[in-house]
């Protein structure tokens, strides 16, 4: 699966990306603003305040969700959580901060999550 959509990046995978130089280009409110960009991919950076997170972070909210449904008897397995994991690690961007937003890695992450565990959106998102 590609996240890329409507931003701009090509595909050099695992591509630790270094800034070159920046472009001036419009951010999500419209704004123009100085994107820096990776000199090996063209990928232009996330320069706005929504920065992506590292997958620990997500890990994290994993275990947290798994100990706190646990007391309320709801049983989330570790195969569960392996397999959650590893379709976000398989994604092609989802742990590039250099260019993820934390909003959509949000979005992803609850859908994700909702694929393994029959949980509401809701309560999946008081975790992140
Ligand atoms: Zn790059």
């Amino acid at each position: 699966m590609s996240l890329s959509g409507d931003l701009t990046r090509n595909d050099v995978p695992g591509c630790k990306h270094a800034s070159v130089g920046a472009d001036w280009l419009p951010m999500q409110n419209g704004i123009i603003k100085q994107h820096p960009y990776c000199g090996n991919c063209g990928t232009v950076k996330n320069v706005s305040s929504d920065k992506g997170k590292n997958i620990g972070y997500f890990v994290n909210c994993l275990s947290k969700m798994k100990k706190d449904l646990g007391k309320k008897r709801y049983k989330i397995s570790d195969a569960q959580i392996r397999l959650i994991l590893k379709e976000l690690t398989e994604m092609d961007g989802f742990s590039d901060t250099y260019w993820m937003t934390f909003s959509r890695q949000r979005e992803i992450f609850v859908s994700v999550v909702k694929k393994y565990i029959k949980i509401s959106r809701q309560t999946i998102e008081s975790f992140v």
